[in-house]
């Protein structure tokens, strides 16, 4: 049987590395392709290796100058002073950033073009998902912003609206900024306040630009927020713009930072939810975008534990051999990280005990209470959006 699902996968994506102190290793890259490997699911997926986006493509979306910036720190690290974003604590420059930063670009394209063609029916690309690239400076340990060119190739070639939901701890800020007066391109960030996390953007009231008022949907939750209300969130406001908005193709980010071990930010996300906001973007794009999907990572900082599953968990979903979160984790993949690490792994595939699961979500339609932060987040998203799609924003 041909493989409908497209991984994009190639060992000089660890090339992507900003040194050893650097939040973002690109160990977890590594560690989810051979966690896949052992899961078996890699036989399930088409894998190819993309090539080196070119100056034309990357142009798409960045301008000229900030490609030769980075050309030019690529070339010689030591010459990035800070300016463009580039040689930066978050963004350092390192020889060979140029091709490792436009392989990620292409692999993102090259999904985009074989779920576009039919090819394939999704399209993943895991080391994909580098949301907070501008389009004239690096940002956020990001320097082009694969996505936006991805989206900007599907419009380029025919799509007439694409979806982009943003599940990644930290606002889709670079996304959402160069679309964002572009009524064909819907950006839905659900993000952890910006008033306690980068990049301090990404409020209910930022709807979009003059020509596209309400293609730019921002759910800005409190820190702490856990599985429940994250959940609620995701499945109270995403399944409803997206299907009035009636999109071609859905590109989802699945940044996993959202979970309640990873170093940077303050949500309290297991494993199981970060499962099924997968599934919950999988099935809308089979519900609203014809099944085409392209699913990307983004961030997370937890290497071993963390990254891994959850993209392994993202990864199986889309190539339709789902792995259930209490399958335990294969030995050789725990031996490899004993070796390799000097710890333990996780035993499962999920965080939460059997007799937790499923996770309770409960239906916007059984009512909200504004006095709750999770509800009152929600609420304003919808109040300021929800009315400029036709949708009521107080009952489903
Ligand atoms: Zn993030
Ligand atoms: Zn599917």
């Amino acid at each position: 049987m041909a493989h409908r699902t497209r991984l994009v996968w190639d060992d000089g994506f660890t090339a992507y590395n900003f040194g050893p102190s650097h939040p973002m290793g690109p160990a977890r890259l590594a560690l989810t392709t051979r966690l896949l490997d052992n899961l078996g699911v890699l036989d399930q997926v088409e894998v190819i290796g993309p090539g080196v986006a070119s100056d034309d493509l990357l142009a798409t979306v960045h301008d000229r100058d900030y490609i030769a910036a980075v050309r030019a720190a690529s070339l010689d690290p030591d010459s990035a002073d800070g300016r463009r974003g580039l040689g930066t604590e978050d963004d350092p420059a390192f020889a060979g950033m140029h091709e490792a930063s436009a392989r990620i670009v292409q692999g993102t394209v090259d999904v985009c073009d074989a779920v576009w063609s039919g090819e394939a029916d999704h399209g993943v690309n895991y080391c994909g998902g580098l949301h907070h690239a501008m389009a004239t400076n690096a940002a956020g340990f990001c320097i082009y912003n694969d996505i936006a060119v991805g989206i900007q190739w599907l419009l380029d070639h025919g799509a007439e609206r694409v979806a982009y939901v943003d599940i990644d701890v930290h606002h889709g800020d670079g996304v959402e900024r160069i679309f964002w007066n572009d009524p064909r391109v819907l950006t839905i960030s659900i993000h952890e306040s910006g008033r306690a996390l980068f990049p301090g953007t990404g409020w209910p009231a930022d709807i979009g630009g003059p020509d596209a008022r309400g293609t730019a949907v921002n759910v800005a939750l409190p820190p702490g927020t856990g599985d429940s209300d994250w959940l609620r969130a995701i499945e109270s406001v995403v399944p409803h713009v997206v299907a009035a908005f009636d999109p071609d193709v859905l590109v989802s980010q699945h940044g996993c930072d959202s979970h309640r071990q990873d170093p940077l930010a303050h949500f309290s996300i297991s494993l199981d939810a970060q499962r099924r906001a997968h599934e919950c973007l999988h099935r809308l794009a089979h519900d609203q975008a014809g099944g085409k999907w392209v699913a990307l990572g983004g961030g997370g900082y937890e290497l071993v534990d963390v990254v891994p599953r959850s993209w392994a968990h993202l990864t199986a979903i889309a190539a339709h051999a789902p792995v259930s979160s209490t399958t335990a984790v294969p030995a050789e993949w725990l031996d490899h990280v004993r070796e390799t690490f000097g710890r333990e792994g996780p035993p499962t595939m999920g965080d939460l005990a059997e007799k937790d699961l499923p996770i309770w979500v409960r239906p916007w339609g059984m009512g909200h209470n504004p006095d709750r932060p999770g509800d009152a987040a929600i609420l304003a998203t919808r109040q300021a959006v929800f009315p400029l799609h036709g949708l009521d924003p107080w009952f489903d």
